[in-house]
C-alpha cells in the first residue's frame, strides 16, 4: 500500500452497472462513493415496465440493491451530482464533484403538499415527455431517495414562496445553491450508461410529426402503471387501443448515417413489448419488421415462445418510409419485403421505433483523457491505470451483462488499490 493515499473507490453513474460496482466493492470492505446525475438511483432500468426474458418488474431487482446499499455504511451516494474534474493518478486521484440543488432537504416525508400548492407544470422526463408533471415533484413512485425535487424554473418564479409555505415540515430550502465537494480516491469506475438514439433524426419515419409514431422506450412507459396512461396501451392521438401495431427494428441502427452498430437488445425489447400489447389487446395484429433477429444463447427460447403467437407476424423487410393515410387516422409503412423482393404498403394504428442505445460518453466525455471507440463508447474496461468502465458506457448490453460487467469493474478497482 506504499503509494496509495486512500483505499476509497468512486463510482460514477447510479444505473444497474454502477449500483452493482458500488455494492460489490463496499461488500468487499472498500469505502465507496456513488455519484448520480439524476435525482434518483436506478438509471434507465427504473423506466422499464418489465424485464425480458422473465417479464418481471425491474423494481424487484432494484429494491434488493437498494436494501444492500441501506445496510452498508461503506457506501455513500450522492444524487444530482456530477464529476467536474479529475486530477492525479492511480491510487491517488483528486476529484471535484458538483452537487446541484434539489431545494428539498432530508426532512421531506413525501407528503405531496408542495405539489398540491404548485401550479407550474413541466415536461415529465421520466415518461420521455409523454405527459407533464408539477414543478415540485417526486421523480417517480419508487424513487430512491424518496425525496421531492423543485425544478429551478419554479424556484425562480413567483410561485416559489407559496410552494415553500405549503410544506408542513420545513423541508423546502429556496436558498440552496450548487456546491462542490472534493474527494480523494484510489480508483474510479465510470458507468454513465446510455440514452436512446434521437428518433427525430430518422427523417423518413415521421417521429415528432405523427403522434402515433413512438419509440421503444416510450412504449415501456405506456405499459407501466406509473406511466402517462397508468399502464393502458393507447394511441397518443385519440386515446384508443390500437388494433394493429408495427415494431420497426433497427430504427437508425446498423446504419452508417446514424448508429452503425447493433445494440443487441432491441429485437428482444420489441418482442417483450409485443407481449405487453397482447396482454392488453388479445385480438391486436402485431408486426415486427426486421432485418435479422438478434436473440442469442438462452434468449433464443424467448424468441421461440413469442413466435408462437399466431397474430404476431415477423416480417423480414426494411421499413423505408412512414406516412399518414388520407383519413389522417392510420399510418402507412412502405416496406421492402426482402423475401418476396417486392415493395409493400402496410397500414397500422401505432408504430414503435426500435431505436438503439447511444453511449452518454459520445457527447459527454470524461473530464480526463481516456480512449473511445468510433461510436463514443469507452474503448476498454481498463480505460487508464486506476480508471475502469462498466456496463453500457463500454458496450450496449442487457441487464444481466451489465451486472456482470459492474462486478468485474469492482474487482478491477479493488485490484488497482490492493496491488499498490
Ligand atoms: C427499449 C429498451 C428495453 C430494454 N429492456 C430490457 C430488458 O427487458 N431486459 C434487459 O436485460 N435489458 C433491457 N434493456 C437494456 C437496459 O436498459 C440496460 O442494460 C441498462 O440500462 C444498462 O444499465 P447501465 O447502468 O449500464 O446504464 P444506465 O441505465 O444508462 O445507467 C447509467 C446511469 O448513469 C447516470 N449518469 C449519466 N451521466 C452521468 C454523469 N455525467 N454523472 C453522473 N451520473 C451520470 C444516468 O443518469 C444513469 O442513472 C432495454 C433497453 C431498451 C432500449
Ligand atoms: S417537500 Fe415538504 S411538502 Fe413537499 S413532499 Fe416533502 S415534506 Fe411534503
Ligand atoms: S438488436 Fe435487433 S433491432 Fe437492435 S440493432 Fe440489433 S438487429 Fe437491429
Amino acid at each position: 500500500m506504499a503509494n496509495t493515499e486512500t483505499q476509497s473507490i468512486l463510482v460514477v453513474g447510479g444505473g444497474i452497472s454502477g449500483l452493482t460496482t458500488a455494492i460489490e466493492a463496499a461488500e468487499a470492505g472498500y469505502d465507496t462513493y456513488l455519484i448520480e446525475k439524476n435525482p434518483y438511483l436506478g438509471g434507465r432500468v427504473a423506466q422499464l415496465h418489465n424485464y425480458f426474458p422473465k417479464l418481471c418488474p425491474p423494481f424487484c431487482g432494484l429494491e434488493i440493491n437498494f436494501r444492500r446499499i441501506r445496510a452498508n455504511p461503506r457506501i455513500r451516494f450522492f444524487t444530482m451530482a456530477e464529476v467536474e474534474s479529475i486530477a492525479g493518478e492511480e491510487g491517488n486521484f483528486d476529484v471535484t464533484i458538483r452537487l446541484n440543488p434539489r431545494y428539498v432537504n432530508e426532512k421531506c416525508t413525501c407528503c405531496g403538499k408542495c405539489a398540491e400548492a404548485c401550479t407550474m407544470e413541466i415536461e415529465n422526463a421520466f415518461n420521455y415527455g409523454m405527459d407533464k408533471r408539477k414543478a415540485a415533484y417526486l421523480p417517480h413512485d419508487m424513487a430512491v431517495p424518496a425525496r421531492y425535487v423543485l425544478d429551478p424554473a419554479l424556484v425562480k418564479s413567483a410561485d416559489a414562496q407559496k410552494v415553500k409555505e405549503a410544506c408542513p415540515y420545513d423541508a423546502i430550502d429556496l436558498a440552496m445553491e450548487t456546491k462542490t465537494m472534493n474527494l480523494k480516491v484510489g480508483s474510479i469506475v465510470w458507468a454513465t450508461g446510455w440514452k436512446p438514439y434521437d428518433a427525430h433524426k430518422l427523417e423518413t419515419y415521421g417521429f415528432g410529426e405523427f403522434p402515433d409514431v413512438i419509440t421503444n422506450v416510450m412504449m415501456e412507459r405506456l405499459a407501466a402503471w406509473g406511466g402517462p396512461t397508468q399502464g393502458k396501451i393507447i394511441r397518443p392521438s385519440d386515446g384508443l387501443p390500437p388494433k394493429t401495431v408495427a415494431f420497426v427494428q433497427c430504427a437508425g441502427s446498423r446504419d452508417q448515417n446514424h448508429l452503425p452498430y447493433c445494440s443487441g437488445i432491441c429485437c428482444l425489447a420489441s418482442m417483450k413489448e409485443a407481449t405487453y400489447v397482447r396482454e392488453q389487446i388479445p385480438d391486436a395484429k402485431i408486426y415486427i419488421f426486421f432485418i435479422d433477429i438478434r436473440a442469442t444463447d438462452r434468449l433464443e427460447d424467448f424468441y421461440v415462445k413469442v413466435k408462437k403467437d399466431e397474430n404476431l407476424h415477423f416480417f423480414k423487410g426494411k421499413v423505408a418510409k412512414i406516412t399518414q393515410d388520407t383519413s389522417g387516422k392510420a399510418l402507412v409503412l412502405r416496406v421492402e419485403d426482402t423475401i418476396a423482393e417486392s415493395l409493400q404498403e402496410i397500414t397500422v394504428d401505432l408504430v414503435v421505433l426500435a431505436t438503439g442505445m447511444q453511449p452518454n460518453t459520445s457527447d459527454s466525455p470524461l473530464p480526463i483523457q481516456v480512449p473511445y471507440d468510433d461510436y463514443g463508447f469507452i474503448a476498454a474496461q481498463s480505460a487508464k491505470p486506476g480508471l475502469y468502465a462498466a456496463g453500457t458506457t463500454r458496450t450496449p448490453t442487457g441487464v444481466a451483462e451489465a451486472v456482470q460487467d459492474g462486478t468485474a469493474a469492482a474487482l478491477k478497482a479493488i485490484q488497482s488499490i490492493a496491488r499498490r
